[in-house]
């Protein structure tokens, strides 16, 4: 190892990566059980990407309208394409009320009702009566800045309890003992330059999504999938990668987020004709159809030529037939970012957007208490020892192939919290942290120091536009064979061109050129994986809705070959190799004790 870096140790019960909503609800929850715990994130907890989530949490509250935990659970299951994993989703929709009224009580300051109780809008694909309707309200929200109150709150909560926060720490890699078991990470300190080594009994992931693999999406720049590079550099798969979320309305071209709140107060979409488009394509949810449903419906608009502004290229979201009153009170940051992002005052002129990237269903593969699974085909279920992931770097698998609105927040909080409940019963606080394997660690600073003396003749910054565009070209709203065959192609050129990137400050204090070329490997290794995997998976599901497989009585859906879960690992070299995970179709609960009735979720076709 390049003898010039030492470590400054720590030991703990168990160490997070991560300060978003997941991280911090995983935090508090250890801590509060009494786990020695450490919180490292790379940037201030409060500026997680969660900070920008506007729209709501769901959970079946019913303040406002008929709900039940059973209603939230098949709108799921259908929302997911029929991938997501039965029992998790069981899981989340019965445990969300449970979770939001521990965010109240927390002190989250939700918006009420006018008999005080928490307030709840209608949100996609969200539906009364097993998706018959009508919609149901059952978002709960503070105005549109709901992630911003939830992370200040979960912030000051574990401050409270005494977790320990390493702020400003970059997290480089996993340390794995000879046999397999996580022991910790390796972090680096942005702000001195020194390096930390963690070593810990459970680490757990929480570094959210990677939408910055794409050229325009409404995640923060710091949103580059790093526990998903980690997870890969340890020779563990990922899963379901090519299931990517747009989102229908990114303001066209900032591509900053207008929540499907401002459809769920009754806004809607147009194309040059002025017409209400989406009554067309989903007669019964119309603009609040799931979100892919309505991005396809947009991008075909746009094709057929009924596209808006000069170039026919987007759509118009109108808001201004609502009370201003109420788009004052309910929707207050959203008509402050069409103001300053496409300079339209919501009140009076629609607000021109496009669909924009916005959320990964795929990651880290766990189970529903968010234990890491090295999954394969023979062992779909093998737990990694000392890992768990949880929020948008897990896949639980809660949103399968589609996620709803307003079901990332509550899949935050929920699996951070059953994260920490299981946590508390396989860590012994009295036992020793194991010392971490020092080949393991040699490894990672050998990285490390590559890259940070690297003197190649690309600059990050261009290699990720490259990333970024082929991305955005080859693996979008709809694929083809060929447009993900040249995806895949494109993506192995450019990493093999990683080996020749050029990094032009070798310091260690804010070197935000090294920062921004670690985040690109891990971008990286998250993008090649999407690319194969799509290219793999001939079938239209969800998201991943592929041009050349779309007829059949499921639109292009093949339950029969496809209804499983792809596992994706990516070598030092960038080979990629699949295999699959049967979907978990079992609830947690029988029909006899409670549960769910199994003829409710059985697949059939996905109309809103
Ligand atoms: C604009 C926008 C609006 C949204 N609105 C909603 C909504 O209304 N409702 C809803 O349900 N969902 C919404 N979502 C989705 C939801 O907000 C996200 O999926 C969720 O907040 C992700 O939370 P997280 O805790 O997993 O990760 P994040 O909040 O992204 O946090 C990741 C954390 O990991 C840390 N980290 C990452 N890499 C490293 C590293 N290498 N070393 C150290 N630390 C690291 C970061 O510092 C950060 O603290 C929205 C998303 C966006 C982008």
């Amino acid at each position: 190892m390049a003898k010039t870096y030492e470590f400054v140790e720590h030991t703990h019960d168990v160490v997070v990566v991560g300060a978003g909503g997941a991280g911090l609800r995983a935090t508090l929850g250890m801590a509060e059980q009494g786990l020695r715990t450490a919180c490292i994130t790379k940037v201030f907890p409060t500026r997680s990407h969660t900070v920008a989530a506007q729209g709501g949490i769901a959970a079946s509250l019913k303040n406002m309208t008929p709900d039940c935990w059973e209603w939230h659970m098949y709108d799921t299951v259908k929302g997911s394409d029929w991938l997501g994993d039965t029992d998790a989703m069981e899981y989340l929709a019965r445990e969300a009320p449970k979770a939001v009224y521990e965010l109240e009580h927390y002190g989250v300051p939700f918006s009420r009702t006018e008999d005080g109780r928490i307030y709840q809008r209608p949100f996609g694909g969200h539906m009364q009566n097993y998706g018959d309707g009508p919609p149901v309200q059952r978002t709960c929200a503070a105005a549109d800045r709901t992630g911003h109150a939830i992370l200040h709150t979960l912030y000051g909560q574990s401050l409270r309890n005494n977790a320990e926060f390493y702020i400003e720490y970059f997290a480089l890699d996993l340390i794995m003992s000879e046999d397999g078991v996580c022991q910790g990470v390796i972090a680096w300190n942005l702000d001195d330059g020194t390096i930390h080594r963690f070593t810990a009994k459970m680490v757990v992931l929480a570094t959210g999504g990677y939408g910055r693999a794409y050229f325009s999406a409404t995640s923060a720049h710091t949103c580059t999938g790093d526990g998903g590079g980690m997870v890969a550099r340890a020779g563990l798969p990922l899963q379901d990668m090519e299931f990517v979320q747009f989102h229908p309305t990114g303001i066209y071209g900032s591509g900053c987020l207008i929540t499907e709140g401002a459809r769920g107060e009754g806004g809607y979409l147009v194309n040059s004709e002025g017409e209400r488009f989406m009554e067309r394509y989903a007669p019964s949810a119309k603009d609040l159809a799931s979100r892919d449903v309505v991005s396809r419906c947009m991008t075909m608009e746009i094709r057929e030529g009924r596209g808006v502004g000069k170039n026919k290229d987007h759509i118009f979201l109108h808001l201004d037939h609502l009370d201003p009153a109420m788009l004052a009170e309910r929707l207050p940051g959203i008509s402050e970012s069409a103001k300053i992002f496409a300079g339209v005052d919501v009140t009076k002129e629609p607000i021109p957007v496009l669909p924009t990237v916005h959320y990964n269903m795929g990651g880290i593969p766990t189970n529903y208490w968010g234990e890491v699974l090295n999954a394969d085909g023979a062992n779909p279920n093998r737990i990694q020892p000392g890992l768990m992931a949880v929020g948008e770097a897990g896949c639980a698998s809660v949103h399968g192939a589609n996620r709803l609105g307003s079901n990332s927040l509550i899949d935050l909080v929920v699996f951070g919290r059953a994260a920490a409940i299981r946590a508390a019963e396989v860590v012994d606080p009295k036992t020793p942290v194991p010392a971490p394997n020092e080949a393991s660690c040699e490894k990672i600073m050998d990285r490390f120091d590559r890259l940070r003396h690297a003197n190649g003749s690309i600059a990050t910054a261009d290699l990720r536009d490259k990333m970024q565009r082929t991305m955005q070209e080859d693996a979008a709203v709809f694929r083809t064979q060929e447009s993900l065959e040249q995806g895949c192609k494109r993506m192995s050129s450019i990493w093999g061109e990683m080996k020749d990137l050029k990094v032009s400050d070798r310091s260690m204090i804010w070197n935000s050129d090294l920062v921004e070329t670690l985040e690109l490997e891990n971008l990286m290794a998250n993008a090649i994986t999407t690319v194969y995997g799509a290219e793999a998976r001939k079938e239209s599901r969800g998201a991943h809705a592929r041009e050349d497989y779309k007829d059949g009585p499921l639109g292009g859906r093949n339950d029969d070959d496809w209804r499983k879960h792809t596992l994706s690992w990516v070598s030092e070299s960038g080979e990629v190799k699949l295999d699959y995970r049967p979907v978990v179709l079992d609830p947690l609960t029988k029909h006899e004790d409670g549960g769910i009735d199994p003829k409710k979720i059985a697949p059939k076709a996905r109309v809103y």
